[in-house]
């Protein structure tokens, strides 16, 4: 029940209560009031009847006492009896006298026979009506010698009663009503501000921490509206502060490399963050509230949660996923405790470590072939060096032999030496400087060096677009050091009376370029591998022609480096198709 719809309620029960009680206490004061005047009135009129009849000789003569009452009884408007101590009735105002009985057995004729006051209501057996009686003593000389007696209905004091009960009623329901009206009005007002408050105290209890009380003055309820705008206030500024946090805190999870997890002691996941969801090939929908065992479909890490969930230790492990992908993670694992101490859940960071261990493989990996690669000439070199020094040089053929040997091996030595700085220039990430320049005159420049040297080898061929080329915008050493390993792969790889083509033309805003050649291909399955350090699909092959294995890695590096991406397409004994784009000078 509303406060207000209470409070009214309260009211017009009080107001009922009271209403009733004064009604009854008033409307009983004022008929014993009323009821008394009338007797009061009835005596008084009794006695100046009796005025009448201090003369003894009227009072002997019956028919003179008749007429007087008579008389008197018109104007008094009442019966008016009057008999002597023997009850014999000498006159009635009503009646014939003579026929009226004895009267001495009235009770209040008796009482006034005895010298007090007869007053009654009851049942007249004359005039067959309740009449309110008033008997009087007739007095003579100090001696009783008959009553008075008055008589007048009921039924008119009763009616003179139901109108004062019908006055005072009507007065006091208006009254009531009146209260009722003015105390509803009153309660409206009062209540007003306590409604208020309640209202605001729903709006901020469904978060609307703007909300605040409009209710100024200097009393209680002013005053607990004003606590209530500096409680709304004290919460608006804490929230904003724990928004605040938990924005930060938010974003300092969603950008954290390492997966966070975190587990309530039910098992159930609490929050998983970017990181972790990428790790453990989660959709982030739904993630939250769902038992992890569902969720987490690796059996050695389910493991280790459930024993810190179990034990309340700190563990750290290295395991592998198989979903979503294959991956070698570092976990650490913490419990996570409540204030009193008593287990909440486990906190889970999860590192991949799949591409640092990738890379730690390609690094050795790496030096493990720059030894091998260098140890191979090295090591030939060396060889033909004892020879000679052993005799050999004596020989004149032998010592031709080596010398051209030993002069190739170093050659290779300087090529792997020479891309191998190369390489350690462009992985140090050094950005060499851009300028623009003119790609054709590029072209120009490189063709005159393998159409000196190749000549023999085979055609070049050149496809250039009509219209004149944008300039291009990187580093000019580093593009012709690309168009110079793709063309000596070109030559190298096609056999003497084959061609290689160099095409050039705009698409997308970049230039596109392509060497393609008619030799002797390269297998699909080695198609994917071919610009990993060191890969050459024939180690002979490709040695012999003094390739290092290390050209396209190269290649592919300085592509990348300016936005661009290098393709290939080849089919064995048909030739090879080497794509890449380069970016045009914006100006
Ligand atoms: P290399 O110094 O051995 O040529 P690259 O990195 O330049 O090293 O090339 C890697 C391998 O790709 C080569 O060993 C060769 O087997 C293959 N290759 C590259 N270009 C061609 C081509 N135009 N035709 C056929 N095979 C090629």
């Amino acid at each position: 029940m509303k406060f207000r719809t209470r409070l009214f309620l309260f009211y017009i029960i009080g107001i009922g209560l009271i209403t009733i009680l004064w009604a009854s206490y008033f409307i009983h004061f004022e008929e014993n009031r009323v009821r008394d005047s009338w007797r009061e009135h009835e005596l008084i009129q009794a006695k100046l009847v009796a005025a009448n009849f201090t003369d003894g000789a009227q009072f002997q003569d019956p028919r003179k006492v008749s007429s007087t009452v008579a008389r008197i009884a018109k104007v008094a408007d009442g019966r008016i009896t009057v008999v002597d101590t023997a009850g014999k009735v000498l006159g009635d105002s009503s009646e014939d006298y003579t026929k009226l009985p004895n009267h001495s057995d009235r009770p209040e004729i008796r009482a006034a026979l005895f010298g007090r006051i007869g007053m009654i209501d009851r049942f007249s057996d004359t005039l067959k009506q309740r009449l309110i009686y008033v008997a009087y003593p007739l007095r003579m000389k100090g001696k009783i010698v008959g009553v008075v007696r008055i008589a007048k209905e009921e039924s008119a004091l009763s009616s003179l009663l139901l109108r004062l009960r019908i006055v005072i009623i009507s007065g006091i329901i208006i009254t009531a009503i009146l209260t009722l009206i003015f105390g509803a009005l009153i309660m409206r007002r009062l209540s007003e501000p306590i409604l208020d408050l309640k209202g605001l105290a729903l709006r901020i209890s469904r978060g609307d921490l703007s909300a605040r009380v409009r209710y100024f003055g200097d009393d209680e309820v002013a005053e607990l509206g004003l606590a209530f705008n500096n409680m709304a206030e004290k919460l608006a500024d804490s929230f904003s502060i724990i928004k605040d946090e938990k924005r930060k805190l938010e974003a300092i999870l969603e950008n954290l490399v390492d997966g966070i997890l975190v587990i309530d002691s039910d098992l159930k996941i609490v929050l998983a963050n970017r990181a972790a969801q990428d790790i453990l090939g989660l959709s982030s929908s739904n993630i939250q509230g769902r038992p992890v065992l569902e969720v987490v479909l690796n059996h050695h890490l389910m493991n280790l949660i459930q024993e810190v969930n179990l034990s309340g230790q700190a563990f750290e492990s290295e395991l592998f996923l198989y979903y979503p992908d294959n991956k070698q993670i570092q976990v650490f694992l913490a419990p996570l405790k409540d204030d009193d101490g008593t287990l909440a859940g486990s906190i889970v960071v999860l590192n991949d470590l799949t591409k640092l261990r990738q890379l730690e493989r390609v690094r050795q990996d790496f030096v493990a072939n720059v030894s091998h690669e260098l140890r191979t000439p090295i090591t030939s070199v060396k060889a033909m060096a004892e020879t000679l020094i052993n005799g050999a040089w004596k020989d004149q053929a032998m010592l031709d032999r080596y010398l051209e040997a030993i002069d190739q091996e170093s050659d290779r030595l300087s090529n792997l030496i020479n891309d191998l700085l190369d390489l350690a220039k462009l992985d140090s990430n050094v950005e060499a400087s851009k300028e623009p320049f003119d790609f054709i005159q590029l072209i120009t420049e490189v063709q005159e060096r393998f159409i000196n040297t190749n000549s023999e080898k085979g055609l070049f061929a050149l496809d250039l677009p009509d219209s004149d080329l944008p300039e291009v915008e990187a580093n000019r050493d580093r593009i012709k050091q690309v168009l110079i390993n793709l063309l000596d792969n070109a030559f190298k790889y096609t056999p003497p009376g084959g061609q290689v083509r160099l095409s050039v033309w705009l698409e997308n805003g970049r230039i596109k370029v392509a060497v393609s050649d008619n030799g002797i291909g390269i297998p699909k399955e080695d198609l994917g591998r071919i610009f990993e350090r060191f890969y050459r699909v024939d180690k002979a092959r490709s040695r012999e022609k003094g390739g290092t294995g290390l050209g396209l890695s190269i290649v592919k590096h300085i592509v990348e480096s300016y936005g661009g991406k290098i393709e290939v397409e080849s089919s064995l004994h048909q030739g090879s198709v080497f794509t890449f784009t380069l970016p045009i000078h914006q100006g």
